[in-house]
């Protein structure tokens, strides 16, 4: 197998805390904000000790949990920590998920002064009664404030994350979440279907009978919409889940993902890329704060990816977006012929009307694109 060709790295920075946790969210998250300082000062430790770290870098993605937890003091610490250590690009993409219930003018002012020039806000519904549902902690109205606070505060680059295939919810309560967020002109947008993670409290709110799921018919009709409705107002897919206004708006840092992009990961149970070897912090907060304090490593495992782990992950991520699979990239890569070696799952799906494949491409269609899990488990089969 010939190596990916090299390209600019990420770093994720993984923010363990929230303020309460939602009952549909099975993320490990802790609601002891007493610990932010320390957290801070041990992620800029742990940068000291990742010597297996090289190359050009050109984002720096501050996921969670809840970042906007942090104080923009904080977030200046350790951006500036990372340029220090990392070789950043001069524009590199620096990425914030907000949630709207953290959010004012003074530390969005701060986060962006530090640094942060793409902003993601957590707005999931439109509806007090959905929020509800969902246990935020924030309502539909604070959401719209903080949208206008952020672009007041020099955000242009703002995305929104919304959640569909709620119980009871229609076309038409969906149709209105969407204007909604179009109301507001983000360039980015993540529309993601609820899922019922096992043991979260929504999931046990389900099995008790409390509430009936949306049928998976329901559920598709509403992606349906969504594909539809974006398209016919600016947006472009680009990934299952992601729609953007342009290619400049995508999400640098998620492409990263999909591509198998080197990234390293800081914080408690951050994942790490390097030259096919995956690697992962300590899951629990107050085992990675130990591990720094005793000037050690606090990674929990690693694994090397085989050319069969890259082929299926590359099958499985890369049929998810909208580009789909580069044909003569992936024969150069895995020294393989792609037409004659997945011309079964290349035919059945193609005359479903789920793929289209030319000598260059393999790619989803739009009516594939709701089956795009499915869909790939049938390439990763032949394998
Ligand atoms: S705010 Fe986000 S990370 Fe925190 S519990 Fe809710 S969904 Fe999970």
């Amino acid at each position: 197998m010939i190596p990916a060709e090299p390209e600019a790295g990420g770093v994720y920075v993984h923010v363990p805390f929230c303020v309460r946790k939602c009952a549909y969210c099975d993320f490990y998250s802790c609601a002891d904000l007493t610990k932010i300082s320390a957290y801070v000062d041990a992620v800029i430790a742990e940068m000291g000790t990742r010597s297996d770290v090289s190359g050009i870098r050109d984002t720096l993605y501050f996921g969670g949990g809840t970042p906007s937890l942090l104080f923009p003091e904080q977030i200046a610490a350790i951006i500036s920590s990372v340029r220090r250590r990392f070789d950043m690009a001069a524009d590199t993409e620096i990425t914030m998920e907000a949630n709207p219930g953290t959010v004012g003018a003074d530390n969005l002012a701060g986060w962006r002064k530090a640094g942060v020039n793409r902003i993601n806000i957590g707005v999931q519904s439109f509806s007090d009664t959905a929020l509800k549902f969902l246990t935020r902690i924030h309502s539909a109205a604070d959401a719209v404030a903080a949208v206008d606070l952020a672009r007041s505060a020099g955000f242009e680059n703002i995305g929104l994350d919304l959640i569909y295939g709620l119980p009871g919810q229609t076309a038409q309560s969906w149709r209105s979440d969407l204007e909604a967020a179009l109301r507001l002109k983000p360039c980015h947008l993540s529309c993601y279907m609820l899922t019922y993670e096992p043991a979260t409290p929504l999931t046990q709110s389900l099995e008790k009978g409390l509430f009936r799921r949306l049928s998976d018919k329901a559920v598709a009709t509403l992606y349906d919409l969504t594909l539809r409705y974006l398209e016919d107002n600016g947006f472009y897919q680009y990934e299952v889940s992601n729609f953007s206004t342009s290619r400049q708006t995508r999400s640098r840092h998620n492409q990263k993902y999909w591509t198998h992009a080197p990234y390293v990961g800081l914080g408690p149970s951050a994942h790490s890329l390097r030259a096919d070897r995956r690697s992962w912090n300590v899951r629990f907060l107050d085992d990675y704060l130990e591990r720094i304090g005793r000037g050690e490593l606090p990674m929990d495992g690693a694994e090397d990816l085989g050319p069969r782990e890259l082929m299926m992950e590359t099958l499985y991520l890369r049929l998810r977006c909208k580009d789909g699979i580069a044909i003569p990239e992936f024969n150069q890569r895995f020294a393989v012929d792609f037409q004659k070696f997945f011309a079964a799952p290349i035919a059945r799906y193609a005359a479903g009307g789920w793929v289209e494949a030319t000598d260059s491409f393999c790619r989803l269609t739009r009516k594939g694109m709701r089956y795009a899990d499915g869909i790939a488990a049938g390439f990763i089969d032949v394998l």
